[in-house]
C-alpha cells in the first residue's frame, strides 16, 4: 500500500513524488523517516500514475476538504504535467475545494519552461518555499542541485506566479532565524506578491 493521499487538519494532502533537487537540513525525508507527523510512510514503491492518482481521489469525498494540497514527500513540480492533468480531471467531475501546491519554486530548472500561465485556473495558493533572505543563506538551508541559480529561479517563479494564482505564500522555518532576519524575509516576500509564513521546526 502507498500512501498517495492523506488527511491533515482537514485538508487532503496529496504525494505523486519523492524526487527532490534540494537537500534542506530541516527535510523529514533526511535521518531515516519515513513519514511525517502527517502520515506513516510516504515512500513510493513508483510514481502514481495519473489514473492511479485519481483512482486514490475517486475513494474520497473530496466535499468535506477545505483545500486539496499537492506537496510531496518530494518537489511535487517534477509531476506538474500530471498534476495538472489530475486538476483539470477532477475539476470536469466538479466539487473540487480550493488548491494549494506547495513547491521549492524550481520549476523552471526542473521542467525548462515557464509554468506560471499553467497554474492560472488550477491552482488557488501557491506556497514557495523562502528559507532565508539571500541567496548565502538559501544556500545554506536548502542545499539546491544547481547552487546560485536555484534561488533566482526561485524569486522569479514566486514573482510570476503572482500574476496568475489569486494566492502566493512564501515559507520560512524558524529554526536559527533572529527576528531581523524573518522581517527580512517579509519583506522580501511582499516585495515579490506574496505574503510570509513562518513555520516551526519540527525536531527529530
Ligand atoms: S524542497 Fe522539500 S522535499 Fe526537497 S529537500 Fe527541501 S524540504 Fe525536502
Amino acid at each position: 500500500m502507498m500512501t498517495i493521499t492523506y488527511e491533515y487538519e482537514g485538508a487532503l494532502y496529496v504525494n505523486l513524488t519523492n524526487r527532490c533537487d534540494c537537500a534542506c537540513v530541516f527535510c523529514l525525508r533526511h535521518n531515516g523517516h519515513k513519514g511525517s507527523i502527517y502520515a506513516d510512510d510516504l515512500w513510493l514503491e513508483h510514481e502514481p500514475t495519473v489514473d492511479e492518482a485519481l483512482a486514490d481521489f475517486a475513494t474520497r469525498d473530496l466535499a468535506v476538504y477545505r483545500e486539496v494540497v499537492f506537496c510531496g514527500f518530494g518537489e511535487p513540480i517534477f509531476r506538474w504535467d500530471d498534476i495538472a492533468r489530475v486538476i483539470d480531471r477532477l475539476k470536469a467531475q466538479g466539487g473540487l475545494p480550493p488548491v494549494r501546491i506547495n513547491t521549492n519554486g524550481h520549476a523552471d530548472l526542473i521542467l525548462g519552461r515557464d509554468i506560471a500561465p499553467e497554474l492560472a485556473g488550477r491552482v488557488d495558493t501557491v506556497s514557495v518555499s523562502l528559507n532565508g533572505s539571500t541567496a548565502e543563506e538559501y544556500r545554506a538551508v536548502t542545499q539546491p542541485r544547481d547552487g546560485e541559480a536555484a534561488w533566482e529561479a526561485m524569486l522569479d517563479f514566486t514573482r510570476r506566479a503572482a500574476r496568475y494564482v489569486p494566492k502566493v505564500v512564501m515559507t520560512v522555518v524558524d529554526k536559527d532565524k533572529s527576528p531581523e532576519e524573518l522581517e527580512r524575509c517579509r519583506a522580501l516576500a511582499q516585495s515579490l506578491g506574496a505574503t510570509l509564513r513562518v513555520r516551526a521546526y519540527i525536531p527529530d
